[in-house]
């Protein structure tokens, strides 16, 4: 049987894991924390967001990134870093604005998403998961301004999504209540679905440890590979030195600076956000499908018995700390706006790092190293694609074949 060691056990690393064992191979995690879902899959909005995966970089952005930047609490931050890498994603980012660019990757990871769909569906069919508050509870995208609903309205066809006016945005959501005089319309997809990011890891590790093949969690940083003279690869924790037939780099951003003592060097910058998560009590509205307002980039999701806000996208470098600024703001957008979705009194804060390629799409696959292949930068919808991507690389990892094409999501990058 050959040995596998995947590095970082945030969703990508467990999902991997499962995918791995179940295709023939002995599995070992390795996590810095000990634990699985600690990194940024701990809180994240908790969207299954598998129609809506068009990437950040678009046409007009640039223009919209400006007006982000002057609006006190607005979705974007910037901070110059003394780094390399931040200009050098941000120049590539911006190469990537423009509507060609931005429909070819849509094309690529909607059907990346079907796929992941299809997979975490067949995981819940076949191996009775603990709960994690799963729901198929759709989404709503709302819109403020007429120019934008109209566009929005125009490209809904064939792609599963209703066009609803203010007034049928406001049945169906009474939460909205307070945009009522703002809101212009909005796109229902009903068979869009939440769930709670981290309880879907502990589930899937809760299973993982049953299974014959998986060999066990290694509580160690990864420092570096190394290959030895006949260029066998290696992989050097604080724990020492581990050998194995193959590693799979998934350590989300901390795959960066991995990547780099293998020479690769990977386009991933942290793109930090925020969420709050709070109780829901009985005199509460909170959304039934999760709401995205598009124009404030801010979404709403009820997970079981609790809300989960989420939003604003931070170039700071990879600092994960709870910046009171950014969280006050976020706080008081969502209060001002869905201000009966929950108790806002015992929002607990926090933050975590999006690991993101500038095109928007995960890496996934083989390097020019034998032994190394990476499943990472899964940016603003790892919970979304983790199974997919987790998927493909097994059969990558088996027989070398792929159930879908992967232009545009293989290294390196096109
Ligand atoms: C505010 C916010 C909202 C989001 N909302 C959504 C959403 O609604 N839907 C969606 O699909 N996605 C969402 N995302 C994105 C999603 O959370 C991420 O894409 C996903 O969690 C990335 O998973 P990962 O396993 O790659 O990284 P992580 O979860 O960060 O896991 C990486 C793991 O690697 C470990 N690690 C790192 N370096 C080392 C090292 N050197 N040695 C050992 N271990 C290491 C870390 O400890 C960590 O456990 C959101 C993200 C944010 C920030």
């Amino acid at each position: 049987m050959r040995d596998v060691w995947v590095i970082g056990a945030g969703v990508v690393g467990v999902t991997t894991a499962w995918y791995l064992a179940e295709a023939g191979w002995r599995v070992t995690l390795l996590d810095r924390t000990g634990a699985v879902g600690q990194g940024t899959s701990q809180r994240n909005g908790g969207q299954l967001s598998y129609r809506y995966v068009s990437p950040l970089a678009d046409a007009g952005v640039p223009l919209k990134a400006v007006q982000w930047l002057l609006q006190p609490d607005g979705p974007l931050r910037f901070r110059p870093q003394a780094e390399l890498a931040q200009w050098r994603w941000v120049a590539r980012f911006l190469r990537r604005c423009h509507g060609r660019a931005n429909l070819e990757m849509t094309r690529r990871l909607a059907r990346l998403g079907e796929y992941s769909r299809n997979c975490l569906a067949m995981l819940m069919r076949d191996h009775d998961l603990p709960p994690f508050d799963w729901q198929e509870s759709g989404k709503l995208v709302v819109y403020r301004t007429r120019a934008t609903f109209e566009r929005a309205a125009r490209s809904a066809d064939n792609q599963g999504r209703r066009v609803l006016d203010a007034s049928e945005c406001l049945a169906a959501e009474p939460a909205l209540a307070t945009l009522a005089e703002q809101l212009q319309g909005g796109l229902l997809t009903a068979d869009e679905a939440v769930a709670d990011c981290h309880a879907f890891c502990c589930g899937l590790y809760e299973r993982l440890q049953q299974h014959p093949r998986y060999a066990g969690l290694v509580a160690a940083r990864a420092l570096r590979f190394e290959q030895d003279a006949a260029g066998t690869l290696a992989l050097v924790s604080d724990h020492g030195r581990h050998g194995a037939d193959a590693f799979v780099l998934a350590a989300g951003i901390g795959s960066r600076a991995l990547a780099r003592s293998a020479g690769l060097d990977l386009p991933l910058y942290p793109l930090k956000g925020y969420s709050l998560d709070m109780p829901i009590g009985p005199q509460h509205v909170p959304p039934r499908a999760s709401i995205t307002d598009f124009e404030r980039k801010v979404l709403y999701a009820r997970i079981g018995h609790r809300l989960r806000v989420a939003a604003m996208v931070d170039l700071v470098g990879e600092d994960d700390s709870i910046d009171p600024h950014r969280i006050g703001g976020l706080r008081r957008v969502a209060q001002r706006d869905l201000p009966h979705a929950g108790d806002y009194e015992r929002a607990e804060p926090w933050a975590g790092l999006r690991p993101a390629t500038p095109d928007g799409a995960p890496i996934v696959g083989p390097t020019a190293l034998p032994g190394l292949w990476l499943n990472l930068g899964h940016g603003a919808l790892g919970f979304t694609f983790a199974c997919g991507t987790a998927s493909l690389l097994a059969h990558l990892m088996g027989h070398g074949e792929a159930p879908l094409p992967l232009d545009g999501i293989t290294w390196p990058l096109q």
